[in-house]
């Protein structure tokens, strides 16, 4: 993949203490090499090559004391500058506001509709989505079936026209207190003037404030001649790259803004309602350079774990307090983020390898929980003094075995060695500091 490639590169770089120029000139050949493999559109590549040969055989650069990451650094400048350097918010102008998803058939128009509204609810709007697409008969109920998951209400009309549909969705939504709507509108396999004069008809009928093209990010170059040709009718207002959790080889997510304007607003993680998240270009460009999406990590656990547990946690982490207690936890609250593997690898610098032996699944969990409950107050708060025959004591108690015990107290050293780990990079992430 495109991160195992630039990984590979940069190890290289990094592996020198001085760089010179034709150091500097090959990594930019195999850089544009593996880029052009991504599917990136090759102007694109031209551009890009060419703004970081610049900025990379510079002064400053070559004299400093790690040439390799800064120039490191710099492809990630530029991959990030790439795709909008900034996350564009999406824009809720109006009473109702209302958004437009437009798209060729199958990108996914219908799903990220129940996705929106999903988001939209949970940040306290009152979204309402519409049918316009009358033309596959299955379109419309699919719509109420997405919007029943996400209990959002989902405003219909058979298949009278679809301007006439959206006009009418926009009365309706005046009337029941509905602020946004989210128009799914019908797709083609291939654009036609028909279906963009309807789309034309439907935008000065209700006028959007978002016109968001849905793209399918596993069709690469064509994802980008789809969004041109769409903007260039309809003046689109952002991008929603969809299927991102897929085969993708990343040609698309990289080229399209730069292309097209266009920036990317929301990307599709997968098939599930609540697979979508904000687009964050430096989030993407560290995923993309393998270095790890600890941002994303962050938030993530903020959203599941109670901010004032998390607060407590971190300061008893930092003052060397952790203790089993806290480890018992935490591996429940980790859990309740999803696997560990999975938030583990978000962690730059993290090898599976690193992970053995702290994978639990449910029956160890409560083992686990069994033999920390076996201990005294003491002992949790102080595991250095759990000695053999504590050890013995506490597997009888818990019914496990002493192995059991000592492969326990194992993994909590490995726990409290791993988050001291993400409390250093939350900090030196919060100074603004970056690295590599
Ligand atoms: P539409 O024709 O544009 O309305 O597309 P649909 O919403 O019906 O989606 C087409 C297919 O793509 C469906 O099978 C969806 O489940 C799937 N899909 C949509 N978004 C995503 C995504 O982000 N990831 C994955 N893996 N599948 C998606
Ligand atoms: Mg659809």
């Amino acid at each position: 993949a495109l991160s195992q490639k630039l990984d590979a590169i940069f190890k290289k770089l990094r592996g020198k203490g001085k760089l010179s120029e034709s150091d500097v000139k090959e990594a930019m050949r195999e850089i544009r090499l593996a880029l052009l493999e991504a599917d990136v559109n090759y102007k694109v590549v031209k551009d890009f090559i060419s703004k970081v040969t610049e900025r990379a055989i510079g002064h400053e650069v070559m004299e400093s004391l790690t040439p390799g990451q800064q120039v490191i650094k710099i492809v990630y400048d530029e991959l990030t500058n790439l795709m909008g350097s900034k996350e564009t918010k999406l824009n809720l102008k109006g009473n109702p506001a209302v958004i437009m998803l437009v798209g060729l058939q199958g990108s996914g128009k219908t799903t990220t509709a129940g996705k929106l509204g999903n988001y939209l609810s949970k940040m306290g709007r009152r979204p309402l989505l519409v049918a316009a697409d009358i033309y596959r008969p299955a379109a419309i109920k699919q719509l109420h079936v997405v919007g029943d998951k996400v209990k959002v209400p989902v405003f219909s009309m058979g298949e009278r026209k679809p301007v006439e549909i959206a006009r009418a969705s926009v009365e309706h939504a005046f009337r029941h207190g509905n602020d946004v709507i989210i128009l799914d509108t019908a797709g083609r396999l291939h654009i036609d003037e028909e279906l963009m004069e309807e789309l034309k008809e439907i935008k000065s009928a209700v006028d959007p404030c978002e016109i968001l093209l849905v793209v399918d990010s596993m069709t690469g170059q064509d994802a980008v001649n789809v969004a041109e040709s769409f903007h260039s009718k309809l003046e689109l207002t952002g991008l929603i790259l969809t299927k991102l959790d897929g085969d993708t080889r990343g040609g698309a997510a990289l080229s399209i803004k730069a292309v097209t304007g266009c920036p990317i607003k929301f990307v599709g993680m997968g098939e599930k309602l609540d697979d979508l998240e904000q687009f964050y270009p430096d989030r993407m460009a560290s995923r993309i350079l393998g270095m790890g999406d600890v941002l994303s990590l962050i938030e993530k656990a903020t959203q599941n774990i109670d901010i004032k547990k998390a607060k407590e946690l971190e300061e008893r982490i930092r003052k060397e307090q952790f203790d089993l207690n806290d480890f018992l936890d935490q591996l429940k609250q980790v859990r309740k983020m999803g696997s560990l593997d999975q938030i583990f690898s978000m962690i730059p610098g993290f090898s599976p390898q690193k992970m053995q032996g702290l994978d639990f699944n449910e029956k160890e969990l409560v083992k686990v929980e069994a033999i920390i409950n076996s201990m005294t107050k003491e002992e949790r708060r102080n595991p250095s003094i759990i000695n053999g025959s504590r050890r013995k004591r506490i597997a009888m108690g818990s019914g496990t075995t002493v192995q059991d015990v000592n492969k326990l107290l194992k993994q909590f050293e490995q726990m409290k060695k791993l988050m001291k780990q993400l409390s250093e990079m939350e900090k030196s992430h919060k100074k603004g500091r970056f690295r590599i």
